[in-house]
């Protein structure tokens, strides 16, 4: 028999836009997160959208309804933020997935939510223009997704995150209507900053149906370096040599010794796994500006004792070293039943003791991580393979994040730099926002979400 919530959504969408059967919602029930019980937390419908009115129609349905309402792009964020806590509906933006504009004049694209960023990445790189912002499985990410949690990557450290190039969201709020936060033009300053309150609000304050974004032109030259250690303490010396030295990557990250043979192992691509550690850095800008940011990088990798500089010749040998770095999870995940990423953050100037830090937290637990991150911006993705069947191994873990999170504050620093909160890390924010911001924060999404059926339960 069919539901009330079923005889709702088949008004308004085709049947074959609802899916209703409990396999179909299972599958629902989990993201890239380590939430791997699936236990209470199914959706009561998963729905695909295609226009911005049936979106509008299907909000308006979770409000006479009173059900939470779950956006999901493609389910790839760390934190459990897609995940059903209150069971609801989940509205799949798979359908929603054209490139509505792209504007080569004023360098705008505008986007539906389901739109990868690895497409956007793509079509304007074919019109000379360039959207940096690059989560390392950007070719699943979507958009909508990516503004939801203000994705960033490796990039970041020169170009900054998501956030720095949204211009106008186009946004159903909790009660069914259409507002647009922002303008076509790269400068604003009307009003309050509407763009930056939605960006990063993993889905729990309104509901992006489409977005105009800034691009910029692209990089006429872009070289990778990748340069092996046999200390660490030289690797992240030069890291920080770099930024002294005001030279400007576009990418400054980071493999220990156990990232570069679990990658190796799984995917391999020449890495050199008998060196502690790598650093791969990538430079972009014209000609010259390369060859001279690259001459002085090398000066400072060689003065720090890098055993091996290797350089990409064309942009074939440059993804090869970047598919390297961006398999490292994926990799990881090969080693146990189960693979968790972290992204803690500090000031750049006390990165070094978060690197040894967190290595000795993960030696204390017993815990192998694979050591990734853009260290450029004073950020490390531990990428940690455990077992979660095995008690004792699981309690170890949870031990663990624990002492990294308190480390990344005691540095002066925080515990996400650009996954987002969700429902991991929920428990441990009040250690990382004081609680008088905390307290606006859930105020503001009173004000936006009176009733709370825009993602629950997610961020506090
Ligand atoms: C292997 C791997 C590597 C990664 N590397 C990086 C990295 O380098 N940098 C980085 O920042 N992140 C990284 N991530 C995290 C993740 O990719 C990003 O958070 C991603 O951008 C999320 O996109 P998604 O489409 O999967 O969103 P989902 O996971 O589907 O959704 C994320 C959040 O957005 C909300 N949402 C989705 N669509 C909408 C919408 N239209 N309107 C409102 N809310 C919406 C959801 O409700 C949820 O809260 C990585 C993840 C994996 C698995």
């Amino acid at each position: 028999m069919l539901t009330k919530l079923e005889k709702e959504l088949n008004k308004v969408l085709p049947r074959q836009n609802v899916l209703t059967d409990i396999e179909e919602r299972y599958a629902y029930s989990f993201d890239a997160s380590e939430n791997q019980s699936a236990d209470s937390k199914i959706a009561d419908a998963v729905v695909f959208t295609e226009t911005i009115e049936e979106v509008q129609k299907v909000v308006k349905i979770a409000n006479k309804l009173n059900i939470p309402i779950i956006c999901r792009g493609a389910g790839t964020n760390t934190v459990g933020s897609c995940i059903p806590v209150a069971g609801g509906i989940i509205l799949n933006f798979s359908k929603m997935n054209k490139i509505l504009e792209l504007n080569t004049q004023n360098m705008t694209i505008k986007v539906q939510p389901g739109v990868t960023v690895g497409e956007i990445q793509n079509i304007a790189e074919k019109n000379n223009l360039f959207y940096p912002p690059d989560p390392s499985n950007l070719k699943v990410s979507t958009i909508g997704g990516s503004i939801a949690q203000n994705s960033a990557g490796a990039r970041c450290f020169k170009y900054g995150s998501t956030k720095n190039y949204v211009l106008d969201l186009k946004i159903v709020t909790a009660d069914g209507n259409v507002i647009s936060t922002g303008s076509n033009t790269v400068k604003n300053t009307v009003g309050y900053d509407l763009n930056s309150i939605f960006t990063g609000s993993e889905g729990t304050l309104g509901i992006v149906v489409e977005a105009t974004l800034k691009l910029i032109p692209k990089p006429q030259e872009t070289q990778v370096l990748m340069a092996y250690f046999d200390d660490i303490n030289n690797t992240i010396k030069c890291v920080n040599q770099i930024i002294s030295q005001k030279i400007y990557p576009s990418t400054i990250d980071f493999m220990d010794k156990n990232a570069l043979t679990t990658v190796e192992q799984f995917y391999p691509t020449g890495l050199m796994t008998d060196k502690d550690s790598a650093l791969l850095i990538e430079i972009d800008g014209d000609y010259e500006s390369v060859l001279k940011s690259k001459y002085n990088i090398c000066q400072i990798l060689t003065l720090n004792n890098a055993v091996n500089i290797q350089y990409s010749k064309n942009a074939q040998d440059a993804e090869n070293i970047w598919r390297a770095r961006r398999s490292s999870m994926s990799a990881c995940a090969k080693l146990k039943p189960n693979v968790t990423t972290d992204d803690i953050i500090v000031p750049r100037d006390n990165l070094a003791q978060l690197v040894k830090g967190v290595q000795q937290i993960c030696k204390k637990y017993n815990l192998s991580s694979c050591l990734v991150g853009h260290v450029g911006d004073g950020s490390i993705h531990p990428q940690i393979p455990v077992d979660f069947s095995d008690k004792a191994e699981y309690t170890n873990y949870k031990q663990a994040k624990i002492e990294m999170y308190e480390l990344a504050i005691a540095l002066g620093g925080t515990i996400s730099g650009e996954h987002g909160i969700g429902l991991e890390k929920k428990p441990y924010i009040s250690k990382a926002v004081e609680s008088g911001a905390l307290n606006y924060m859930r105020q503001i999404k009173k004000i936006f979400d009176p009733n709370n059926i825009l993602n629950p339960y997610k961020i506090f």
